[in-house]
């Protein structure tokens, strides 16, 4: 009788490791209530200005507001 080892099963695909849902967090986007960045007028609420030092400006469409 031969001792067998009892090898590993081998692992069958499907046992995907969990992944930690995490939406966006909001606060990114508003700080204290107030919306930290303008929305584009052009491209409506949604799209943010990218502020800079002294101009905020769109990086979709372009427009630039100073401050
Ligand atoms: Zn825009």
């Amino acid at each position: 009788m031969a001792a067998k080892k009892g090898g590993k099963p081998a692992p069958k695909g499907g046992a995907a490791p969990k992944k930690k849902k995490s939406g966006k967090p909001i606060h990114t986007l508003y700080e204290n209530g107030k919306a930290k960045n303008l929305s584009c007028p052009k491209c409506g609420p949604g799209i943010f200005l990218a502020a800079h030092k002294d101009r905020a400006s769109c990086g979709k469409c372009g427009y630039m507001e100073k401050k």
